[in-house]
């Protein structure tokens, strides 16, 4: 099968690779139609790891996937032949105490598409456990489909905020994963939500969400326009999605008191921490590893249209184009804000 395969750093090719074929009694076999690249497929792309993670053989990329289901293993009693799917790109061990416990996503043995070694989803089809696999309704396009993976990482920091209708968010950070993460927070109750970038081109964006409010921190001081616009009382509800390590810095002089921070922008320094303002303020931290049980939620929110992707692909290239696709998002271009592949040419 004709796959998008990362040989080595810097190295991708088209080409022929010995996948899978046999679906087991509780898997699915999934046409693939859309797959978004995110930035931690760009990251192996450029770097040729992530953290602890090395590509050390070649390795098919893609995680952010929609399809069309081809075939049913004989346990499987919810899906069937036909349906429009996206796939949550994590095969997790139900034995597992984290699985039991309910945040099945700090399994430690976790297979995580695109993550060293398991190979993820450009490729033509693909097999997976039917129980991370989730129908999207006939008013979503496969390329909106594609777009729930992310969406899930941003629906999870929201749910770890525990926001009350009407308060006031803060988002660092104007690319994709902060996109999403604003409209999430605006879809649990939000009233409204600032998001602050430096790439004043990052946050033309927010055009199209009236409810999201760009601070270009290129012109602008955060912390006096927000404590203007909150009566010097701070937002309620501080996410951090750019990974800049200055951005933290925000947190302290943006955040009113009791305010829940959520670090989504996962950093691989260390980042200073002003503790007497922690202690002071209340401030309450909660962390954000991928995500779980966000699937269904975020497909509900899109199909209601509580929460509209489509302005962020801005896009999408023919599966023959991959490298070319990826060599694009390398160049990381502040108005790409998402890049998909479309595999399945016939819809
Ligand atoms: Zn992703």
């Amino acid at each position: 099968m004709k796959a998008l395969v990362l040989e080595k750093k810097l190295e991708l090719n088209l080409r022929d690779i010995n996948l899978p074929t046999k679906i087991g009694e509780d898997d699915v076999k999934i046409k693939m139609h859309t797959v978004g690249i995110c930035g931690s497929d760009i990251h192996y792309y450029e770097h040729g790891k992530i953290g602890q993670w090395h590509v050390n053989a070649p390795m098919v990329l893609g995680h952010e996937g929609s399809g069309t289901i081809i075939e049913v293993g004989k346990n499987e009693k919810i899906l069937k032949e036909g349906d429009r799917v996206c796939i949550e790109p994590q095969v997790v061990s139900k034995k597992s105490k984290e699985y039991k416990l309910g945040m099945y996503n700090y399994d430690q043995k976790v297979k995580f598409w695109a993550t060293p070694p398991v190979h993820g989803c450009l490729a033509p089809e693909v097999i997976f456990p039917g129980d991370m696999v989730f129908k999207i309704p006939d008013n979503l396009s496969y390329a909106e489909g594609a777009m729930v993976e992310p969406l899930a990482v941003g629906m999870q920091g929201v749910t770890k905020a525990k926001i009350k209708p009407g308060q006031i968010g803060l988002v660092m950070g104007c690319g994709p994963i902060g996109l999403v993460t604003g409209l999430s927070a605006l879809a649990g109750g939000c009233s409204k939500v600032y998001i602050a970038d430096i790439l004043s081109e990052k946050l033309k964006m927010c055009e199209h969400y009236p409810d999201l409010i760009p601070v270009d921190l290129s012109k602008e001081n955060l912390s006096e326009r927000i404590m203007e616009e909150t009566n010097g009382w701070g937002v309620d509800r501080f996410f951090e999605c750019s990974g800049a390590v200055k951005a933290y810095e925000a947190i302290f002089s943006c955040c009113s008191p009791g305010a829940h921070v959520v670090l989504i922008g996962n950093n691989a320094e260390p980042v200073p921490m002003n503790w007497a303002i922690l202690f002071s303020k209340g401030l309450e931290y909660q962390t954000v590893h991928r995500y779980s049980h966000q699937y269904e939620p975020s497909i509900r929110l899109l199909g209601s249209g509580k929460i509209d992707v489509k302005p962020m692909i801005t896009h999408t290239f023919k599966f023959e184009e991959s490298v070319a696709a990826f060599e694009r998002a390398a160049e990381h271009r502040p108005t790409d804000v998402k890049l998909q592949i479309k595999i399945d040419e016939e819809k």
